[in-house]
């Protein structure tokens, strides 16, 4: 049933990068000055090394678009050894945080270098040594070595993050609701993903920006009566749904019965599968522009439904709060329950 669908496939996300681990500091050459005594013995301390730059999977991240704008990332260079056996610090790492199902290739020939699906952590460019002063290199033979060494080069290499676009949230109601509206509105924020010439991410995906976070919409095509047994839209329509965490019902303010109009969304969705129907939901009521204030006054107090209108973005933003909460809350539940559901449909 998790089989990755033909649909989702082709929502990638895409950037190239390119990583620069730092370089180690240099080793140093420096004697000990003591008084009377001209030249003391060899203090030079060892360079230190180079910062490495660390990719991380992230379950908080469901998209690449932080390096769409960021496309270079060096970690910090190794300091360089001092006199008095003073060791240089250390280059400062790096982490890049990727969403968790990203899948990591070499830019230059295109071979799979990591699945992030399957790591926590990789080092993905090595920070350099860092030289040895000359106080290494003093032997019983050369009390006094004039040598140290440079820190060798962080490694540096151009990847290609790649990653299956899954919605998160799923927008669901009749045609005309206002679903494409509301993903507009929400996701306008934000340069649609298209600027990859690879990225074929289709209008109805929008990416929401929540404080640091990105949580994906899906504009699901309309639900039409008999969707689940294959008229019309039905089967791609369920086939995304499948695989997003949360549901938004949308309905029309501007319909008597909106209650009614809930129902038969929800039988329609029960119809089609149980696994679908329980996950967790908010039902919103679009289009309250068109109503009489004191009705949404109403609306609101009565707490049934999220009242909203994607045009003119009222209760847009309790709105998001609750789906990001909703997402927030599964999240938490995954940790608890160690992804049985994760490993579901990876294939060996
Ligand atoms: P979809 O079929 O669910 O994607 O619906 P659309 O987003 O295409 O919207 C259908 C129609 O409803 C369009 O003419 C929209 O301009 C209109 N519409 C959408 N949201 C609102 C709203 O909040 N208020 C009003 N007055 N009209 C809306
Ligand atoms: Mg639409």
């Amino acid at each position: 049933m998790r089989r990755q669908s033909k649909a989702f496939s082709q929502f990638i996300d895409i950037a190239e990068i390119q990583v620069i681990a730092g370089d180690g500091g240099n080793g140093c050459v420096s004697f000990r000055r003591e008084k009377f005594v001209p030249r003391g013995g060899p203090d030079g301390g060892n360079g230190g090394r180079g910062g490495d730059v660390i990719l991380r999977s992230d379950p908080h991240l469901s998209t690449l678009l932080d390096y769409k704008y960021k496309r270079i990332i060096k970690a910090g260079r190794g300091v360089h050894g001092k006199g008095k056996d003073q060791q240089g610090r250390r280059g400062k790492p790096v982490i890049v945080r990727v969403p968790p199902g990203t899948v990591v290739l070499d830019a230059t020939d295109g071979s799979l270098l990591y699945d992030m699906a399957e790591k926590d952590e990789v080092i993905i460019a090595r920070g350099g040594r860092g030289g040895r002063g000359n106080a290494m290199f003093a032997t019983p033979s050369d009390r006094a070595p004039r040598r140290a060494e440079e820190g060798s080069p962080g490694e540096e290499r151009r990847i290609i993050l790649e990653l299956k676009l899954i919605a998160d949230i799923g927008l669901v109601g009749k045609p005309n609701v206002g679903k494409s509206t509301l993903l507009a509105t929400l996701t306008s924020a934000r340069p649609k993903v298209g600027a990859y010439p690879f990225t074929t991410l289709r209008p109805h995906l929008g990416v929401l920006d929540y404080h640091d976070r990105s949580v994906v919409l899906a504009d699901i095509p309309g639900l039409i009566e008999g969707a689940h047994s294959g008229k019309g839209l039905g089967h791609e329509f369920l086939r995304h749904i499948e695989r997003t965490k949360v549901l938004v019902c949308m309905l029309d303010a501007s319909c008597a019965d909106s209650e009614g109009e809930l129902e038969s969304l929800r039988r329609e969705l029960r119809l089609y599968d149980v696994d679908v129907a329980d996950k967790p939901y908010v039902v919103v009521l679009n289009k309250v522009d068109l109503l009489p204030e004191s009705e949404v006054r109403a609306l609101k107090r009565e707490a049934k439904f999220f009242p909203v209108s994607a045009v003119t973005g009222y209760g847009l933003k309790d709105l998001v709060g609750r789906m990001v909460g909703l997402l927030d809350e599964l999240n938490a539940d995954d940790v608890d329950g160690e992804g049985d559901d994760d490993e579901e449909g990876k294939k060996p």
